[in-house]
Formats: structure tokens, sequence, C-alpha cells
């Protein structure tokens, strides 16, 4: 039996991975050499999204803990949004996710403004300014392109192009951490590549920045380091990881400081208040939402198989599906003709506008009959489960 999905579509997309550009960044002023395309990233961002909202058990709607940080988030995005003096504003979908976790002292962005806070960091935060210093370092690093700048450095060094090209349309779980951990998540048990001191010390600065620019104070940022260091640096996530030490950062920060105030000044100073305790925000219980994928077409096509020697042609059935917006496929139940059945483990973000195909084998080598399929997508959304029933006609 074939098992697994064929990616016909990302093939495409992993051959325009290869047009390099070099350009100044224009918050930075910094030479940047980046391989994936702006369309690439925000494509990669959406998918390692939902793969690692698809892990996480407590999410949570709570307004007393989602509902700060959503506020805090819109504020940050806003503000992005609107541009920066001459600076075009970031082509981000924002999307905003909280976790309630005693123990992950964590948070991070993906490109696209994909955000996601670990109620763990709240302690370190403080309060509304904290929370926005935190966030504003963690957007940053996703608006001055840290993570494709780091896949295009490994790419040099031939380590992350097979597994990006894989990971693009892929189906290994290695793989899907290894992209989390480029662009600076730990995905599960993933690895987690981290962020270059430099990348570190420019997420940092114009994080800053950005918590002045809505409204909240920068000074709390200093405050924030001297927590998160009082709290020990044994977690392994984004925040304690390969962050300049505490003694720079806060000089740093000292040295960032007149011009930061210069733009907390000039902004609507917004509301502060001390965050929750972690650790009893209520869990959801998210109803199974349904819709969003959609038969694209049927046939039947030759697929290669193996390598070398051991490299033959297959004659299958392939089903392929398209999502309207981004979801985790975990499982497609196949139900056919002649009580055909089949079941394909996913295990995949998908991007919403992309899509994915199915591939079906018969008795004794042969395709798959002719005729109706039904088939059982399941999966998630945003961390909430989600099924959907989609008919093809195979012929
Ligand atoms: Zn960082």
């Amino acid at each position: 039996m074939l098992r697994r999905w064929i990616a016909v579509s990302s093939l495409a997309m992993a051959a325009c991975v290869f047009l390099a550009s070099c350009a100044t960044n224009p918050y930075t002023g910094r030479d940047q050499f980046t391989l994936l395309s702006e369309q690439d990233e925000l494509q990669l961002g959406a998918q390692a999204y939902q793969e690692a909202l698809a892990g996480e058990k407590k999410i949570t709607d709570d307004v007393e803990y989602h509902g700060r940080v959503e506020r805090v988030a819109r504020r940050l995005a806003a503000v992005m949004d609107r541009g920066w003096d001459n600076i075009p504003p970031p082509r981000f979908e924002w999307e905003f996710h909280t976790v309630d976790e005693p123990g992950t002292v964590n948070a991070w962005c993906l490109p696209g403004g994909k955000i996601c806070v670990y109620t763990g960091i709240f302690p370190a935060c403080m309060d509304d300014n904290g929370l926005a210093v935190v966030m504003g370092h963690e957007i940053m690093h996703a608006v001055l392109h840290h993570g494709n700048e780091r896949i295009s450095q490994n790419m040099v060094a031939g380590i992350a192009g097979t597994v990006l090209a894989e990971a693009l349309g892929g189906d290994d779980e290695k793989n899907k951490e290894m992209v989390a951990g480029l662009f600076g998540i730990a995905v599960g048990v993933g690895v987690l590549l981290p962020f270059s001191r430099e990348h570190e010390t420019e997420a940092d600065e114009q994080g800053l920045y950005l918590a002045a620019r809505a409204g909240y104070d920068p000074q709390a940022g200093i405050e924030v380091w001297k927590r998160m260091e009082a709290m020990g640096g044994g977690g392994t996530p984004e925040f304690l990881s390969t962050h300049p030490s505490h003694g720079t950062r806060i000089e740093n920060m000292q040295k960032w400081m007149p011009r930061a105030q210069q733009h907390f000044r000039d902004a609507p100073k917004q509301q502060t208040a001390a965050l929750p305790a972690p650790g009893h925000a209520r869990i959801a219980a998210w109803p199974t939402e349904h819709g969003h994928a959609a038969a694209s077409q049927a046939g039947y096509a030759e697929v290669e198989e193996g390598e070398g020697k051991e490299k033959r042609k297959r004659h299958v059935g392939v089903l392929e599906f398209r999502v309207d917006r981004s979801l985790y496929v975990e499982e497609a139940a196949v139900d056919g003709p002649g009580g055909y059945r089949q079941k394909v483990e996913g295990k995949t973000g998908v991007p919403g506008g992309d899509t994915r195909q199915i591939a079906l084998e018969g008795k004794g080598g042969k395709p798959a009959p002719a005729g109706k399929y039904r088939v059982l997508l399941t999966g998630k959304i945003d961390g909430r489960p989600w099924e959907q029933e989609v008919v093809f006609d195979l012929r």
C-alpha cells in the first residue's frame, strides 16, 4: 500500500527557493542575504504555525489570559501595519494564541505575524508593559526576516536544502521540526537552532522601539531581563537560549532607552495592569470545526518510487483536495468502490489556498478501481479539532 501524500505542487516551490537576494534591511540598515522569497517565507510560517498549535493541549481563550495577550498584540500589530516612518508595512496576516503552561517561559512569532505566548512568561513580564517588550522582540524577529536569513545560511552550508524541500511538501516529522527550529521555535522535542546573537540584539532594539511606539513604557524592558535572569536560565526556548548575556543586554537597553523614550512620549499611552498567575486559565473545550476543504480533482497518474536500481513506476489513483484556510491534516480515511479502504497518515500543515494529493493503490499492484470515493479528513485548525468529508469521482 502506498501510504503517503504526494506533493507535486510543492516541487515548484522548492525550486524557486534558490533565487537569492541581498538587500539592505530598512529597519536596521544591515545587508541581509536571503534565499527564500517573501512568499515562501509566509507560506512556511503559516504551515509551521498550524503544526506547532496542533501539538498544544492548553490553548486558552480565557479573557483574563488570552484577552491580555491579544490586546497587547493587536496594538503592536497596528503600529507595524501603519508602517514606520517611510518603511512600508510587512504583509502580515496576524494571528495570536495563548497557551497556559506555567513551566514554559516562552513566546514566539513566525513569519506572517503568527504569534504564540506561553503564560509561563507572565511572571517575567509582570504587566502589559513587560508583555509588550517581550512580544515586540518576537515580532521583530519575524519582521526582520531572521528565520529566512538563518535558513539561507544553513542552505549555503548544505544543511537545510533537502530538509527544506522535503518540508515544503514532505511527511517527515524531523523535517518539520527542523523548519520550525530554523524559525526559532521548538515543536515538541524538536531541534532548536537558536537565533544568532546579532539577531537577538536587533530584535531587542527594534522590539523596544515597537513597544514604545505602541504606547508601552520601554523602561519595563530592563526589569523584564532582570526578572528573567532571576528565574534562571534552565529553559531551552527562544527566550533563554543564545540571548546576549544579561549584563550586555541591560547595558544595550540603557543605550537605546533615550530613543525609545522619545517614541513613548510621542505615543498615546496604554492602560497597564499586573498579569494573572499562570496555570489557572480556562482551557476551552473547542467544538469540532467543519468545512474548509473541497475536492479539486481526481485521476490516474504515474508516480516514480525508490532510487537508482530500485526505481520503478506505479500507476496510481490520485485524489487532490484544496483547503481555503491554513490547517493541519492528521489523517485521511478513504472509502471507495467494492469495499475499498485505506488510511493515510498526513501530519502536515497546509497553508490556505494550497492543495494536497492522496495516492491510491489497488490490490496486487493494480491501480485503485474507478468510482466514487469518500474521504474523511481529520486534523486541527489553530489547535482545535477539525474534520470534513470530501467526495471524489475517480476515473
Ligand atoms: Zn529572540
